[in-house]
Order: structure tokens, then sequence, then C-alpha cells
């Protein structure tokens, strides 16, 4: 439930902002001149804010759509992504966000019209090839769904532009809009998933795995295609086993041929992140854990995340063709 709503002065005509104020009458609604002067200040406790997120409602001004990292890719040859969103309504540990942002309100953007023009242009840009765009990098693609009405929007733009690729990428059971539009082809629409107990001991918020599973049959047999994303891998003693356990679960409820991609990748955390969230959480196992820093990047010791990346590899191989698999290292 949101009870604070922060929106720029210079929408509070827009359409989607409208009817989102009127949707949560009883919010609070505070005016400002520009997002950044609730969303930036360092002087904020995310861990007390994400208790009870506010939403700001905020406009994007420029950089709609930005080169995805480079360890990014499902096979396309172009990939960047775009946010509408900054925050999520999901409280995972490890999350980059934490790091990333000083608040854990959510900010959304409500000009979807130039993120659209945005995708179009850079479409254009490549002619005829292959473009990814990867919308569940600030956020969760489908989480909010119900607020913002993102998926409903931005899945009949792709469905005009045959070379660009959509990937909602969630951990969300959400499917109506899934449900309710006619699926086509250059939509992906991913599943990250952890084993059920580490989901249980360190994704707060998050839906149990059964829940997504059976939302991702729903979503496979009313025809799109679907992604599974094992990123990141979480070590725990037994974690071959957990995760042995997690792929005969995925992968005995799904058609396996519907299946687009399947991409995984080894724990990661820019180390100034890492060092964040660890005052943020004293005493949070996860993050006592060994690491290793290299060129800016905390993560396993290396043996540990070779380890752990060859052992997924040879399991998924079990499930999955080898061209379907994505290791995203950088
Ligand atoms: S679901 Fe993804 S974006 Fe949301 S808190 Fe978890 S890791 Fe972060």
């Amino acid at each position: 439930m949101i009870e604070t709503i922060y929106i720029e002065a210079a929408l509070r005509q827009h359409p989607r902002a409208q009817h989102t104020i009127q949707r949560y009458s009883t919010a609070r609604v505070i005016c400002c001149e520009h997002y950044a002067e609730v969303f930036n200040p360092s002087a904020q406790n995310f861990r007390l804010q994400k208790i009870k997120p506010a939403l700001i409602i905020a406009e994007k001004h420029n950089k709609y759509v930005l080169p995805a990292p480079d360890a990014y890719g499902i096979g396309m040859q172009h990939n960047y992504y775009f946010s509408h969103m900054l925050n999520c309504l999901y409280d995972c540990r490890y999350c980059f966000l934490q790091g990333r942002f000083a608040s854990a309100n959510y900010v959304w953007f409500v000009n979807y019209e130039d993120f659209s023009q945005a995708i179009q242009e850079t479409v254009a840009e490549h002619q005829s090839e292959s473009v990814g765009f990867y919308s569940g990098y600030d956020c969760d693609s489908l989480a909010l769904e119900s607020v913002t009405g993102f998926a409903g929007y931005f899945l009949d733009v792709f469905r005009q532009l045959p070379t660009a690729w959509l990937e909602l990428r969630s951990k969300s059971p959400y499917t109506r809009v899934l449900l309710q539009q006619q699926p086509f082809n250059n939509c992906v629409v991913a599943y990250s998933f952890t084993p059920e107990p580490i989901n249980q001991a360190i994704e707060y918020k998050v839906p149990p795995n059964q829940a997504r599973i059976k939302s991702m049959n729903k979503v496979q047999q009313h025809g799109w295609s679907i992604g599974l994303r094992f990123d990141p891998l979480i070590y725990c003693d037994n974690y071959r086993a957990l995760y042995c356990q997690l792929f005969h679960e995925v992968f005995s409820s799904i058609d396996v041929d519907g299946v687009h991609s399947v991409s995984l990748g080894p724990f990661r955390l820019p180390d100034r992140y890492m060092r964040k969230l660890k005052k943020l959480y004293p005493q949070e196992k996860l993050l006592a854990s060994t690491f290793e820093v290299k060129q800016g990047m905390a993560s396993y010791p290396q043996q540990l995340e070779d380890e752990m990346m060859d052992f997924v590899t040879s399991e998924l191989s079990k499930h999955i063709p080898q061209q379907k698999l994505f290791p995203c290292v950088n």
C-alpha cells in the first residue's frame, strides 16, 4: 500500500499521475520541483525507507536508453537497457540497487512516450540487426505492473518492432497483462530464481518459487517465450544439492522447447556497494562471506566462483541445449 506520493509539479495533470493519485486516494500527496530533491540526498536510511517506500512520480528528460553492461546478452547483436522505474518492491539482501541509490523510494518515470521514441530511434540505428532491450535493470519489470501499467504499454511498442527484443525480467508471479495480450515472438518473459531455502532466507517479500513456477507455466501455455535467470548464484554449503533440486522443480514444470534462453552469473557487486550493504545489514550472513575484490568488483574467491559456474553450467546442460545457455561473466 502506497501511503505517500511525491509528484513533480509539472506532472500534476499527467493522465498516468492523475489515475494513480485517484487510485491511492488516501495517500499523502506532496509536490516537488524535481524528483532528485527527494531521491538523491545522501543522508537517507535505505533500510527504514524500505519498510514503506513512497512513490515518486517523475519525468525523465534524457538517456532513455543506455548500453547494457558488456556481460548482458541472450543472443542479440546489440544490447540496451531502459528503466521506467528505480527501485523494487522486493528486498533481496544482495540487490545492487541498495548500493546504487541513496533512497529506497520508488521513482516512476511516467513519460513512456519518450522512452518509446528513443527505443524506436535506437532500433532504426541498427537497421535490420537484432537489438535486445532489458527492462529489469533498475527495478523488477512486473512487480508493480498494477501501479505503472508498464508492460501493458511497452508490449504494444515492441509488437511493432520485429528486430527489437524486449526482456521483462521478474521475480513476480504477476500474470494478468500477459494473459490478456496476444503473445508475439520478440518478447522474453524472464524469471529469476534461487533455490527455495535461499529465497526464503535472503529474498524478502519475494513470493515462493512454486507460486512463480505456476505463473511461468501459465504464461508459457498462453504462448509467450520464457527465459530462466539463475543470476546471481548464491553459495551455501549444500549449494549443489539445492541447485539440482531447483532445476528439477523448474524444468519438470515447463515445456523446455519453449524456453528462449537460460542465463547464469556469479555473485558480484561493485565493492563500494558491498561496503554500503555491510553497513546496512551488519548481521547478514551472506554479506559476511569471504569476498575477493577484483577491478572494483567484490565476488566469491575465484576458485569457488569457477567451481560454482562449472557445476551449474554442467547441471543446466542436462536440461537445456548449449545454444540457449548464456553465462553472464565480466
Ligand atoms: S527482485 Fe531483483 S531488483 Fe528486486 S530487490 Fe530482488 S534483486 Fe533487487
